[in-house]
């Protein structure tokens, strides 16, 4: 029986590397692009063999920055994807920069539907500061650029930035809603190692503490809500009909293919995670994914990464589906976990989910299911 699945592809190249990010990419260059999307399209080939009971309905090329990809590279990898796998796709995205998306059009004409844009903000000081090559105009710019040749367009947006004010926030928020049909919301999280975090541990500037951050949050959800916008998960609001459906697949715990050095997979149950290594990857050595890291997801994990990524959507767990799946009964098993979270959590109409208001409490709501 055919499955069907998702596809991520991570282009680990950047024009340069942004204050805050800790992804895995590298510089761009033309002769080490050429080499990676060799291997890409021979992992794409060998990949394939493993997945020929598999139907792929959405794909997400993301990174680093796929926009920094020449036109012809990114064709390669298109056309191998429509030679070796079993496409039916409802959804084709491809992040990219404003500062390096020169055609959208010819972007388009592969059969790439979605555009994901990094905007991050649209306050010109900010942008500096977190070291983004665009500045506002540019932004605003591309966004109406591409909103003139794809329908299904997002932007990703970042709050809690040092130095971050609430008009910064609003400024942002509000004139990429009116350009835009979905908003990914990222709250910063820093490695130790980014130069951001060094600059903070040296007091050259401080974050925005917890309430400052959930009045950041609070007034985003506000302004997308009046825009039109749905929240369908915590980081995640888009005008109806305009959700992703790949990375829904991400929350509702369902399998994906993952190519290319640090790209993610799960699938059979076993989650992987690609080396982080351009120079073996080239040099051939983990085509197909089977020098990644794998592990086997137990059953008491898949249950709580079930509970963990479904509490971060507004309608939350569909219990009877849970119980089905796992065998087990979720009232019964988590009667005090629920009797705790009361005011938090609520259980109704056989959906467990957190309220409206609380949906930021997330992770330490999730954490009460571990056992
Ligand atoms: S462009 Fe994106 S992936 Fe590249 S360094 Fe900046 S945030 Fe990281």
């Amino acid at each position: 029986m055919k499955t069907t699945k998702g596809l991520y592809i991570h282009i680990p190249f950047c024009a340069s590397k942004c204050a805050y990010c800790d992804f895995f990419s590298v510089s761009q260059d033309t002769e080490t692009m050429e080499n990676y999307v060799n291997a890409l399209v021979k992992e794409i080939k060998d990949s394939s063999l493993m997945h020929s009971n598999d139907i792929v309905d959405t794909i997400y090329i993301g990174g680093g920055t796929p926009s920094v990809l020449p036109l012809y590279l990114l064709e390669r990898i298109v056309n191998a994807l429509n030679k070796y796998y079993h496409l039916d796709l409802s959804e084709f995205t491809m992040e990219a920069n404003p500062s390096s998306l020169f055609s959208p059009q010819s972007v388009k004409e592969l059969g790439i539907d979605r555009l994901s844009l990094g905007v991050q903000s649209l306050d010109d000081r900010l942008l500096k500061l977190i070291g983004r090559r665009h500045d506002s105009n540019e932004a605003i710019l591309t966004l109406e650029r591409c909103g003139s040749v794809f329908s299904k367009l997002s932007a990703d947006l970042m709050i809690g930035l040092p130095t971050q004010l609430i008009d910064d926030v609003e400024k942002s928020v509000s004139t990429i809603a009116s350009l835009v049909n979905h908003v990914s919301v990222y709250m910063l999280k820093l490695s130790d190692s980014v130069p951001m975090a060094k600059n903070i541990l040296k007091g050259a500037y401080s974050l925005p503490d917890d309430d400052t951050f959930a009045d950041f949050y609070d007034r985003t959800y506000d302004l997308l809500k009046q825009s039109g916008f749905k929240r369908y998960e915590i980081s995640n609001f888009a005008k109806p009909g305009y959700e992703s459906k790949h990375n829904l697949k991400y929350w509702h715990r369902e399998e994906y293919i993952g190519l290319g050095p640090a790209a993610h997979g799960f699938v059979n149950g076993v989650r992987y995670v690609n080396p982080s290594d351009i120079k073996s990857y080239v040099a051939g050595k983990n085509y197909g994914n089977r020098l990644a890291e794998q592990i086997v997801v137990a059953k008491e994990d898949a249950i709580f990464e079930k509970i963990m990524l479904a509490l971060r959507l507004p309608e939350g767990l569909d219990i009877n589906a849970f119980n089905n799946e796992f065998q087990i009964d979720f009232c019964a098993r988590y009667r005090d976990v629920i009797s705790s979270l009361k005011g938090i959590l609520k259980v109704k109409s056989g959906r467990a989910y957190i309220e409206e208001d609380k949906l930021l409490l997330e992770s330490a709501v999730a954490r009460e299911f571990l056992i």
